[in-house]
Formats: structure tokens, C-alpha cells, sequence
């Protein structure tokens, strides 16, 4: 019975009827050997598949291993697509037994965390004309090597390029991951010359207050570089905040309960901070509430009880959370396990996932249905990371946007006063007649014009 102990005909205050509790999905989330499902993995233990060292060892990161993993769970098309999928990825392949367990293997096509990480042939599309590598300028703006300082008072920290698992849809693509035949990375090695360039060109700015630490993933430094860079930040007089980001959280909670070293670094850089009043806190990337089970929340309890405050960065991703009750409930189950929810991201222009991204008005939409859901403080932000380096805009916040062209237009007064910063919709979802004019390079540049001299005017 719980609380409703009142029957509603006899509580004046039943305005509302009583929520039945099995609807609160948000707080049912996977317990359980789950992974035992997965032939290479019946016959693992708990303290086995507890192990972080345990999941690094065994990430899938080729199809004949994925294959070795599910033996007969996953049907020989998709083998086939799957093959044909990392062939044509432009980014490294790396999977975790933990989000391997978590994908829906009699569906693979459908399931939103195999969408995310393994590749396809038969789904990929073209990719848009208006798409560059490192769409979104960061090495621009890089005034020392794997350092991007775009805004004010804050920037972006590159510490190296390598991740737990590689996402297909990375924006960092250019630099994260070893090379593939598609392309050439920019490295970014955890070099201590480097770092030492970038903190003294913190050092030297007294208007840097905030440091974003990414790469890559702030999982895959060892304790001591935590340690080392924590303290260098923490020691520069000007720098107030800190977030050390990381995907880990979302794809293996496992390190958080056992890799000891590593919470233990991270938590006295926490503590150390709170002591001189600055702010440490982690940032992470989960997209689906699938990726939130009790791993994941007894993970996310132990850093809670240590005071360390996670933040989360959605993508919004196409057959992945573009429905307004699957943001809803990852919103609501982010909650849960006392995460907040910071930004929801618009899709970055990148190389191979147009089947990813979804059109502008499709944020928008989901946005009313995730504001008033929950809290304001755990409702996120829909933004768009506009391609020229504008930064990150409130999604609403667009000047122009013809739904038509699937053209929007934004503006960055505080950060690039007078330029503008357009978005582009995936092409397949425009009308033919729209998809027709995007098939002609002057067609396009005229469309380009349109959108521009519309946001002007509206600006004048
Ligand atoms: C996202 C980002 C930041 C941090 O921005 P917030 O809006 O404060 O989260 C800083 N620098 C760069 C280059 C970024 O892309
Ligand atoms: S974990 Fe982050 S940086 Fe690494 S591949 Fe995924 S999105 Fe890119």
C-alpha cells in the first residue's frame, strides 16, 4: 500500500489520482546476472564482471571478436552489415562486455546502444554537403595544442585521446582513437610538455576560471594523472571550477566500484577543492535510460556519498532517444540515481552518422514534453553546438529556421559578436522538392543566402 493509505474518495486533496507505482518506470532499472544472456559471458561471476580491469580486457573491438562474444545470439545479415558497417567507420571501434550485455540482441537494428556503437552498411547515408571534419572548429581556437578557448572564461582541456569505448558518433573524431584507413588523426598524446604548455597558458590568463578536462575520456587517465592534473589546475589562482569529463559512468560503472585508485585520486581532488572553495565536480555522457542499471546506481551512490557532484550531456540521436517519453525517462532516472541533467545536445555535423542526427524542430518538440517533467534544476538544456565555432546556443534561441531547407541560423554575441553560426537538418528528411535542391551545389549556396539574408533582416 505505501502511502496512499487514504482512499481517494476520502482525501480532499485528490486533485490528482494516485500514480500507480509499477508506472514509475524510471526507478526500475536492471538488476541481476544480465550479462549471463551473452554466451562468452554465461558462465562470468559478479565479482567478475565487477572488475574494471576485467571489462577493459575484454572490449570488443572488431567484428570476428564481437562474433566470438554472441555466437549464436545474433543472426548472419547482420554479421554481414555489421562487417560491412566497420569497414566503412570512421572512427576506432570499442565496445564494453557491459554495454554489449545491455543491447537487445534479437533486435539489433532497432536497439538504441547498438545504434550508438556498432555500425551498420545497410542503414548509413550520405553524409551532408555543409559537413567538415572538426566541425566545430576546436583547433581553431586552440591557442597551445589539445587546449580550445572559445569562450571567456572557460576551456576546454584536451588531456589525451583515448576513450573506454568509441562512440560512432564522435564529434572529436579528428583526434580521438587510433587511426583507420578513413582517417588521419590529429594526435593528442598525454604528454606532460604539453600539459605543462597548456597550464601555464591558463596560468598566464587571469580571466580563465573554468576548465573543462576531456580528451578523449578522463577515464582512461591513470590515478596519478588525475592527481597531477587536479592539483596543477587547482594550484593556478585563477581557476575556480573543474569538471573532469567523462562517457565512463555511462558504458563501465564497474570502474567506479573497483578501480579504488581512481575514485580515491578523484576524490581528494574533490576534497581538496571544496577546501579551497573551488568547484570539482564530474561530467558525464549517458544518452538512454537502458545505459542506467544498479551498477550504474550503486556507482553513482558511492560518489554521491563522497559529495562528488555528476552533471550529464545527451546527445540527441535519431531511433536513439528522439521520442519525447525516452528523454523523459532518462531525465526522470538521471534523477534517480542523482544525476543532473545539464544540456541536451543538438547533433554535431560528423562524418558517417547522418542515419544519427535528427532535424532541429525535433528538439524543439521534445523539449515542451521534458520541461515541467521534473525538476527545473534536472531539466536539461536543449542546445545546438553550431558548426564555426559559436559554441553552444539555446536551441530556441535561433534566429532564422526554415524548416523547408532545414536551415537554422544562430548568433554569438558574447562569444563571436556579429558572425553567424548555421545548423543544417539531415537532408533525408526534408521534402523532395528540398532534397532535390540540396543535390545542386548553386541551389544550395542560394538556400544558404536565403537563411542568412532572412536572419539579417530579422537582426536589423
Ligand atoms: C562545451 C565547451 C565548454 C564548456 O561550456 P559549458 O556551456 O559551460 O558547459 C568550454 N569550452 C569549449 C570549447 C566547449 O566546447
Ligand atoms: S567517449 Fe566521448 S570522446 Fe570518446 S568516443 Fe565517445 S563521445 Fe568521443
Amino acid at each position: 500500500m505505501g502511502l496512499n493509505v487514504i482512499p481517494p474518495s476520502e482525501n480532499l486533496h485528490a486533485i490528482k489520482p494516485v500514480v500507480d507505482e509499477s508506472t514509475l518506470v524510471h526507478r526500475q532499472v536492471l538488476r541481476g546476472p544480465f550479462w549471463q544472456k551473452i554466451p562468452a559471458y554465461a558462465n562470468v561471476s559478479e565479482a567478475e564482471f565487477l572488475d574494471h580491469k576485467w571489462q577493459a580486457k575484454n572490449s570488443i573491438t572488431n567484428v570476428p571478436k564481437l562474433l566470438a562474444a554472441l555466437g549464436k545470439l545474433v543472426d548472419p545479415g547482420f554479421v554481414e552489415d555489421a562487417n560491412r558497417g566497420f569497414d566503412k567507420a570512421p572512427m576506432s571501434v570499442r565496445v564494453s562486455p557491459y554495454l554489449l550485455s545491455l543491447i537487445d540482441w534479437e533486435r539489433p537494428y532497432e536497439d538504441p546502444l547498438r545504434r550508438q556503437f556498432i555500425p551498420v552498411g545497410s542503414k548509413l547515408l550520405p553524409d551532408h554537403p555543409k559537413l567538415g571534419l572538426d566541425s566545430l572548429h576546436e583547433r581553431e581556437d586552440a591557442p597551445v595544442d589539445g587546449l580550445t578557448h572559445r569562450y571567456v572564461d572557460k576551456a576546454l582541456f584536451l588531456a589525451l585521446d583515448t576513450c573506454p569505448v568509441y562512440c560512432r558518433f564522435c564529434t572529436r573524431s579528428y583526434a580521438v582513437g587510433i587511426d583507420t584507413d578513413e582517417v588521419e588523426k590529429f594526435h593528442v598524446k598525454a604528454h606532460a610538455d604539453r600539459w605543462g604548455q597548456a597550464f601555464r597558458y591558463i596560468a598566464s590568463r587571469p580571466e580563465l576560471e573554468d576548465i573543462v578536462i576531456s580528451g578523449g575520456d578522463a577515464y582512461q587517465l591513470r590515478a596519478e594523472q588525475i592527481t597531477e592534473i587536479g592539483e596543477a589546475l587547482l594550484a593556478i589562482p585563477n581557476v575556480r571550477r573543474m569538471r573532469f569529463a567523462t562517457k565512463g559512468p555511462a558504458v563501465m560503472p564497474q570502474k567506479i566500484l573497483t578501480d579504488e585508485a581512481w575514485t580515491d585520486a578523484l576524490t581528494r581532488v574533490v576534497e581538496h577543492g571544496r577546501k579551497l572553495h573551488k568547484e570539482v565536480v564530474l561530467h558525464t555522457h549517458f544518452n538512454h535510460p537502458a545505459e542506467i542499471t544498479a551498477i550504474t546506481e550503486a556507482a553513482m551512490n558511492k560518489l554521491f556519498e563522497r559529495g562528488i557532484i555528476v552533471r550529464n550531456q545527451s546527445v540527441l540521436q535519431r531511433g536513439v532517444n528522439d521520442s519525447a517519453e525516452c528523454m523523459k525517462l532518462l531525465v526522470k532516472r538521471l534523477g534517480h540515481v542523482n544525476v543532473h541533467p545539464y544540456y541536451v545536445y543538438q547533433h554535431d555535423l560528423v562524418k558517417g552518422v547522418e542515419d544519427l542526427r535528427t532535424t532541429l524542430q525535433t528538439a524543439l518538440d521534445i523539449e515542451r514534453y521534458v520541461r515541467g517533467a521534473t525538476a527545473g534544476f534536472n531539466t536539461p538544456t536543449f542546445v545546438v553546438d553550431a558548426p564555426g565555432g559559436g559554441g553552444k546556443r539555446d536551441a530556441h534561441s535561433y534566429e532564422h529556421y526554415d524548416r523547408r531547407t532545414g536551415i537554422s541560423v544562430y548568433t554569438a554575441p558574447s562569444v563571436k559578436p556579429g558572425a553567424y553560426f548555421l545548423y543544417y537538418d539531415p537532408i533525408d528528411t526534408l521534402e523532395p522538392d528540398y532534397q532535390r535542391r540540396w543535390a545542386s551545389p548553386e541551389e544550395r549556396e542560394h538556400m544558404v543566402d536565403d537563411a542568412l539574408a532572412a536572419a539579417k533582416a530579422r537582426l536589423r
